[in-house]
């Protein structure tokens, strides 16, 4: 299928939030990368493609370089690093928010508060955007972790960092205020790679859709009375249109179709009210549309 002499490098994190998830979707796309731990690279069996296990930071600098072809990590790193890659798929995992945060017991005034204060945070860049972009003048203090106890030692009056559930945040005696960025994971590549090298990206990609579509829709199977059909097909398009098929009993059919998971309760409703039965919802492995 392949002219194997070139292979696409994808980077991904090595240990970290992003790795199981990263792996987990090359496995679905039905990449077999061969386990052992603490290696550093590792070649697909059945698929031209090469893994390399990075820390996030780094990634964004190899794939512009080269190192990498294309790299699976954090839209936030990607657009802390600023490097010049193309940014491709957003992947649907490791959502995140980036937010300013205050000592609790202070008022929030709105982003003027930020005036002339001083915010630490391991995301300068961004932080910087921001501010520029809303004309506020603050002083950014980069820190490598730990940001949250910034204010506290008196290194701060503000922090920026991801918040995810705010309980680090309370404990440190601060609250969210402001979001600055949602961040989920993305694909991104550098800009000069070969013509072999896009065709394994697109083949990678199509099958990135194929797992995307399939979990984000349901199969779905009912049976139906012949005067519901046409009100219920209106509701199930399908991909193309239902399938309907005779049932024994005179009168009825049953309907296949596909619905998406996030219309699904509203639908299964409706559904019923025009007399639908013996309804499955069975999850779909791939979706080719
Ligand atoms: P590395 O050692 O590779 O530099 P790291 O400590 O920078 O790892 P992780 O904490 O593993 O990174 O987070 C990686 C990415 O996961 C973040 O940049 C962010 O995009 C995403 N993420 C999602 N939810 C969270 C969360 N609750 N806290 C931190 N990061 C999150
Ligand atoms: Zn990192």
């Amino acid at each position: 299928m392949f002219d194997t002499r070139e292979k696409l490098k994808i980077a991904v994190q090595k240990s970290g939030r992003l790795s199981e998830k990263s792996l987990g979707l090359l496995k679905e796309c039905g990449i077999n990368l061969p386990g052992g731990n603490g290696k550093l690279r590792t070649e697909a069996e059945n698929f031209p493609v090469e893994v390399l296990f990075l820390r996030d930071d780094d990634i964004p600098q190899y794939v512009e370089q080269g190192v990498a072809d294309v790299g699976i990590l954090g839209e936030n790193e990607v657009l802390e690093k600023k490097k010049n890659v193309a940014a491709v798929r957003k992947l649907g995992f490791a959502g995140c928010r980036m937010s300013l945060a205050i000592p609790k017991d202070e008022e929030y005034t709105g982003i003027s508060f930020f005036e002339g204060k001083r915010i630490a945070t391991s995301y300068p860049a961004i932080l910087d955007d921001f501010f520029r972009r809303h004309g506020v003048g603050v002083q950014i203090e980069e820190i490598g972790g730990s940001v949250e106890i910034a204010p506290s030692i008196g290194l701060a009056d503000a922090v920026f960092d991801i918040v995810s559930t705010g309980s680090t945040l309370l404990t440190n005696g601060l609250k969210a205020v402001e979001t600055v960025l949602k961040s989920e994971a993305v694909l991104i590549a550098n800009r000069k790679l070969t013509k072999e090298k896009l065709d394994i990206l697109d083949k990678l990609l199509f099958r990135i859709k194929a797992v995307k579509n399939a979990s984000e829709n349901k199969y779905i199977t009912l049976n139906a009375p012949l005067s519901a059909v046409p009100a219920i097909t209106a509701l199930l398009p399908g991909m193309k249109s239902p399938t309907i098929v005779p049932l024994a009993e005179e009168g009825w059919c049953g309907i296949h179709s596909v619905v998406k998971e996030d219309k699904f309760w509203d639908i299964i409703d409706r559904i019923q009210e025009l007399g639908a039965e013996g309804i499955l919802v069975i999850p779909i492995e791939k979706m080719i549309v």
